[in-house]
């Protein structure tokens, strides 16, 4: 692979911005009630290389709920305080080829949760994060994010009530969890927890800076902090790889070829270690749940920067 210029991804950064911002195909979640209140014209894409440089084009400072996005740094943060056989023992790698809050997908596994990026498995995550409180556990997981960010992060209050007062399905998983015994402690803190993590505001520049801390081996490209083991970074891709866009994961990878994570608020992350981090952002949704613009600009500037990892 040659190696990539800067102004490369100016280019494709800008040109992605520029092809897509027409685009009005898919709809705003609307199941948490406050998400379709989001302007759905909102656009933003960001690059961030693995030495720290930034490209960026549109709405890229407007903050939204991170969402499912958060999956990725939990699982992160778990993986680095207890380590990936006490992970697996909980929670698996595979894929479920189901909604990410199906019901069924823990049924069919005599409980235990297929991977930590679907709610089941994210849920049971959030509760194996080390702590001797619910509240040392929050600040371990928003410290966590932040150091990623480079910033502190916070809540989005509005995103986070509008999501507890319509979060029944999530704390139903969170009790079959405890039933298996696939979740430690309080069904419903953890669920509190996992709601707090999932209204946690960011700009599409934030999600570009914690997506490039993995690209460069968990060492976030601007401050220069190690917040990951190099070891978790290909433990933590392989699970975005398999599981990372809900259930079209695998026609992402047949086309695109990078792991990605997305999430409802309309974020997507995707990059290939040691050589580029991308973040998108835009509302609409397709049928699955993944952001319509922002999947198209991750596809474009994926290409025009050769992060295909299935490519020479
Ligand atoms: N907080 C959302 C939920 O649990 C996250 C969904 C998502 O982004 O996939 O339903």
């Amino acid at each position: 692979r040659a190696p990539l210029q800067p102004d490369t991804v100016a280019q494709a950064v800008a040109a992605a911005h520029r092809h897509f911002a027409g685009l009005r195909e898919g709809k705003n979640a609307d199941y948490i009630p406050y998400l379709a209140s989001v302007p759905s014209d909102l656009y933003g894409v960001v690059a961030v290389a693995p030495d720290g440089g930034v490209a960026k084009a549109g709405d890229v400072g407007y903050a939204f709920s991170i969402q499912s996005i958060c999956k990725v740094f939990n699982m992160a943060l778990v993986l680095e305080s207890i380590g990936p056989e006490a992970l697996l023992r909980r929670v698996g790698s595979e894929a479920t080829g189901l909604p990410f809050n199906s019901v069924m997908a823990l049924e069919m596994h005599r409980g235990k949760p297929q991977n930590p990026l679907v709610n089941a498995g994210a849920i049971a995550t959030v509760s194996l994060v080390p702590a001797a409180s619910t509240e040392e556990r929050w600040s371990r997981i928003l410290g966590n994010m932040s150091r990623c960010a480079g910033r502190q992060l916070d809540v989005n209050d509005q995103v986070y009530h509008s999501e507890m007062d319509t979060n029944q399905r999530n704390r139903g998983i969170a009790w079959l969890l405890r039933a298996r015994e696939f979740l430690e402690g309080d069904p419903d803190a953890t669920v509190d927890l996992y709601t707090r993590a999932c209204s946690v505001a960011v700009t599409t520049q934030d999600l570009g800076m914690m997506m490039g801390t993995l690209v460069r081996g968990g060492v976030n490209p601007a401050t220069g902090e190690r917040v990951f083991k190099t070891e978790n970074v290909p433990r933590i891709l392989s699970v975005m790889a398999t599981a990372g866009l809900y259930d079209s994961t695998g026609s992402w990878m047949f086309r695109v070829g990078v792991p990605a994570k997305s999430g409802v608020g309309g974020g997507i992350i995707a990059g290939m270690p040691g050589r580029l981090a991308l973040a998108a952002f835009s509302p609409p949704l397709d049928d699955f749940g993944n952001s319509v613009r922002a999947q198209a600009a991750i596809g474009e500037i994926a290409a025009a920067t050769a992060l295909n990892l299935f490519e020479d």
